[in-house]
């Protein structure tokens, strides 16, 4: 079902702040940052080599990551694989008794299609299923 992890996703109060560790003193190269309205987050692409993590922040009260630093704090917030059709993965999981966040794919960074599993399925982990464009 997965193809490969796609990248971590890492919560933050502030890309300004965050971006100085991640960039400068561990030296892993920004991608770009992107605004995705419908998430309510501004997010940042990192990579080293292969592998991406997704900074992200809230960009108002109501933004799930806001939320989440308030309970949680800063830190490490989902991991994302990728799929190669995200229909079919959702329906396939939902048979299996997991719980969805999202029934119907939403609109993700780079124009990706996404969706998130419930933590309460995935053992606390919360899970984003991404099918890339086209
Ligand atoms: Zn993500």
């Amino acid at each position: 079902m997965l193809i490969k992890l796609d990248h971590i996703g890492i919560a933050v109060n502030s890309l300004e702040e965050a971006l100085p560790f991640f960039r400068d003193c561990l030296g892993m190269n920004l991608i770009k940052i992107e605004v995705v309205e419908a998430q309510r987050v501004r997010v940042a692409f990192l990579s080293l080599g292969s592998e991406t993590i997704e900074l992200i922040e809230g960009t108002d009260e109501q933004s799930p990551i806001r939320k989440f630093i308030a309970k949680k704090g800063e830190g490490i917030h989902h991991l994302c694989f990728q799929v190669p059709n995200l229909e079919k993965s959702l329906k396939e999981l939902k048979r299996k008794g997991v719980r969805l966040v999202d029934e119907i794919p939403r609109q993700g960074a780079a124009g990706a299609r996404v969706a998130f599993l419930h933590p309460a399925s995935s053992h606390g982990v919360l899970i984003e299923l991404k099918e890339e464009k086209g």
